[in-house]
């Protein structure tokens, strides 16, 4: 793993699935990027948050610098909420993997209850699809049709701190870090216990590259 893209539908599910281990890699000098594919304009009265693209691209560099990570800034982005899969959108993203020599692709879950979230995954498979490693992570907990068992786990434990201050970029958009951000620490937590560290990230292995 050299060259490592993590592709999210929204601006911090790339934190939530993958800070630690994005900040891990970096700071081993791999090549770490991340891409998202909608412009994250959010506006829920119920839920208190009301986010829109600018600030959620200022919240999302803030992030990227503490994770020690690059950014691709060049894609035009779709609609929150209107991600769907197309060929032109899936070329496009194929053509940013074979670009920057990705070997490793970390991707959305297939299975969740996020629409934006499996059309991101369907385009990111496709577009991986001559990508050595394929990793996918969950970036908010639904219960699914189908299980998110994860057997790849990385030790964050020393990234926690980095990763969490990364999330905390988007706290005064998205109001929710009590919630959602905590929640997701805590399942690092629970996943970290279960591999005898203090946090860990796991993924769903899609392909490995044969050695
Ligand atoms: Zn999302």
């Amino acid at each position: 793993m050299d060259n490592i893209l993590i592709i999210g539908a929204h601006f911090d599910d790339c934190e939530l699935g993958a800070g630690g281990f994005a900040a891990k890699m970096a700071s081993e000098g791999k090549n770490v990027y991340k891409l998202t594919l909608t412009d994250n304009v959010t506006i829920s009265g119920k839920m208190g948050i009301d986010v829109d693209y600018q600030s959620s691209k200022n919240s999302s560099s803030d992030a990227c610098r503490i994770l020690g990570i690059n950014e691709i800034t060049s894609y035009q982005p779709s609609k929150c909420g209107e991600l769907i899969y197309t060929k032109e959108t899936m070329q496009r993203v194929e053509e940013i993997i074979s670009s920057l020599k990705i070997d490793t692709t970390i991707i959305h879950f297939k299975d969740d209850k996020n629409q934006d979230h499996v059309e991101a995954s369907r385009i990111s498979e496709t577009a991986a699809r001559h990508c050595p490693n394929i990793l996918a992570y969950q970036s908010n907990m639904y219960t699914l049709s189908t299980a998110y068992y994860p057997v790849f786990f990385v030790d964050i434990s020393d990234y926690i701190s980095q990763k969490i201050n990364a999330l905390e970029c988007y706290e005064k958009q998205h109001n929710r870090f009590n919630k959602l951000f905590q929640a997701n620490i805590s399942r690092n937590q629970f996943w970290g216990h279960s591999r005898k560290v203090d946090y860990a990230e796991a993924f769903h292995p899609i392909q490995f590259k044969l050695e």
